[in-house]
Parts: structure tokens; sequence; C-alpha cells
């Protein structure tokens, strides 16, 4: 029976580690403070960051939304930016993606100040990532490393395959996962015979936004995996083909409408690996945690 690797559990355990870290900063100066910048109406993006404001909140944090109009400028949002990392108040700065087409993404990220960028993803944290030396680490990956440090498993000498070469998502994972001591493959929608590649993972992490992609061909006996993927499949006849006759699931597909799954097949998951990372509960928390565990790691040096 394989471990399922509770991501909600671990993503308690580290916010209430936090705690003690924020109630010292509030007491000696001021609570870390986070800014989160939400343009347009996407309705995916409302819960992303309604979850974020609200677990800073949880946790005694100064945390503010700033909502822009879809039809915002580059320059605009530009100036919106040079204002918070002018404020000493706010530690984190996080602009929801994805952001309409008329906005220089690149831009924008390059305005946020390095100190500030608690996503990880301006260049200059990329580089500190690559050279292994410190600065926030993108927290989806930084999430994941924390998984399975948690769970006791062993990374040193493995072989992990990280399946999507992202910049927020596939590349920072295989980087970290390189500075543990793994030995690491990534891969693409190009790889040749992928699930040969797979196959060959003592850790296997999928990241490509594919529904239930990587079945039971992709996945080692007694593997550790990893679903960093979170789909929403709407459509009846691809969730029974994913459900494969499973009539509970079945039918709470059929009351709510939509069945949330990951990139890993879940049913083969459960019975190919070793311990996996289920979806829901899985990766997700782990993500918003480790943009908390930034935020204060942030405050501490801004405030020294
Ligand atoms: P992107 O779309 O940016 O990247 C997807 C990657 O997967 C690309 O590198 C692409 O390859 C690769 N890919 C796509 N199809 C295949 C295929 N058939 N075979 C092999 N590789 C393939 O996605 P993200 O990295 O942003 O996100 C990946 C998933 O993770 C999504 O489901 C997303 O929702 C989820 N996610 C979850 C988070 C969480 O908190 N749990 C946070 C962020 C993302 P190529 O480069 O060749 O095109």
């Amino acid at each position: 029976m394989a471990r399922i690797l509770d991501g909600k559990l671990m993503g308690q355990q580290i916010t209430a580690e936090l705690r003690p870290r924020i109630e010292t900063l509030a007491a000696r100066r001021r609570a870390p403070g986070l800014t989160v910048i939400r343009v347009g109406d996407d309705p995916a993006s409302e819960i992303y960051v309604r979850n974020k404001v609200k677990t800073c909140r949880d946790l005694g944090m100064l945390s503010e939304e700033i909502r822009l109009p879809a039809t915002i400028s580059t320059s605009d949002l530009l100036a919106e930016i040079a204002t918070l990392n002018g404020r000493e108040e706010i530690d984190g700065i996080l602009v929801q993606m994805p952001l309409p087409p008329q906005v220089d993404a690149r831009a924008v990220l390059l305005a946020i100040h390095p100190d500030k960028d608690v996503d990880g993803f301006h260049p200059f944290n990329v580089g500190q990532l690559v050279a292994n030396a410190p600065a926030p680490r993108p927290c989806t990956p930084a999430g994941v490393m924390e998984i399975l440090k948690r769970s006791g498993i062993a990374v040193a000498g493995a072989k992990a395959v990280v399946v999507g070469r992202s910049d927020i998502v596939g590349k920072p994972m295989a980087m970290l996962l390189l500075h543990a001591h793994a030995t690491v493959t990534i891969c693409h929608s190009k790889t040749r015979d992928l699930s040969a590649v797979c196959r060959e993972a003592d850790i296997l992490v999928g990241a490509i936004g594919r529904p239930a992609f990587l079945t039971r061909e992709f996945i080692r006996p007694g593997a550790v995996v990893i679903d960093v993927g979170i789909n929403r499949v709407t459509d009846s006849a691809v969730a029974q083909a994913i459900l494969r006759g499973n009539a509970a699931k079945l039918d709470a597909f059929q009351a709510k409408g939509s069945l949330l799954v990951g990139d890993v097949h879940p049913l083969d998951v459960a019975e190919a690996a070793s311990a996996y990372t289920p979806v829901p509960g899985g990766v997700g928390p782990l993500t918003i945690a480790m943009l908390m565990a930034n935020t204060v790691q942030s405050a501490e040096s801004r405030l020294g």
C-alpha cells in the first residue's frame, strides 16, 4: 500500500513553525508584510490570491491585495511596483500570473526588488538558485523539497526525473534536487521515449499541466511520485476515462461537475508508487506555506 504524502499536514506544520518568528518580529519591530497584485478578473487567480491573503492574516502578518484593471499598461503596473519597492513595511511583492497580453511580464518581473521577490522569479534570484546561494526559492519546488525532507525520503544519490521545464516549476525543481545531490534528468514535450526515461526514476516529479498523463507505464514500481499538476476536468468522457468506472468518484464528479486531477494518474500511482502526493492536498498547500516562509525570511533579513 503506497504511503500518501500529506501536503496539507506538512503545510500546517510549516506555518505553525513560522508563528513564533512572526511574533518575535511583531514584538521587536513589526509584523512581516506581503502585497499581492491581481490584474483583471481571472476567477482562478481570485481564489489563489484570496487563499494567500487569508493565510497571511491568520498568521498575524500584514497582507494587502491590490486589484488593477485588465486594461492596465506596463508603465502603470511598473509605477505600482516602484511604490511598493519603496514601502518599508512591505517585505514581499507578488504579482499573480497570468498577466494580460499587453503587459510586458518580464519587465514586471525585473521591476520587483530582488529582496522583496518572494516568488524567487527575479533573474538575480534565479542566478542565486543556480549558484546555490541564499535567496528566496520559487515556492512550489521549495515546497516539494520540504515534502521530501519531512517524509524522510533520501534524495542524495537518487535518480530524479522532472517532467516539465517551466521557469516557475520544472527548472528550479531540477536545480533544487541537484543541490540535494540527486542525479537529475529533465524531460519535456520533445523527450524521446518519455515513459522509459520516467521508469528510471527513484523520484518522479510531474509538472506538465496534462490531466492524469503519467500513467502506470511511466512509474517504476516502488518509486516516490510527486504530482505538481493541478488540472480541472469538466469533460465527462475525459473524467470517465480517468476514473475507469470508479462509481463513487464518478458520482462525485457528476455532483460537482468537475474533477480536480494532477498530472499523474490517481489510480495507477496509488498502486505502483511507494509514496506519492495526492491531488488535491499534496503539493498545493506547500506552495502557500513556502510563500509565507519566504515573506517571513525577507522580513527577518530586511529588519536585521
Ligand atoms: P507550463 O505549461 O509552463 O510547462 C509545462 C511543461 O510541461 C513544459 O516544459 C512542457 O514542455 C512540458 N510538457 C507539456 N506536455 C508534455 C508532454 N506531453 N510530455 C512531456 N512534457 C510535456 O506549466 P507549469 O510548469 O506552470 O505548470 C505545470 C503544472 O503544475 C500545471 O498543471 C500547473 O497547474 C501546476 N502548478 C501547480 C502549482 C501548485 O501550487 N501545486 C504551482 C504552479 C503550477 P515544453 O517545454 O517542451 O513545451
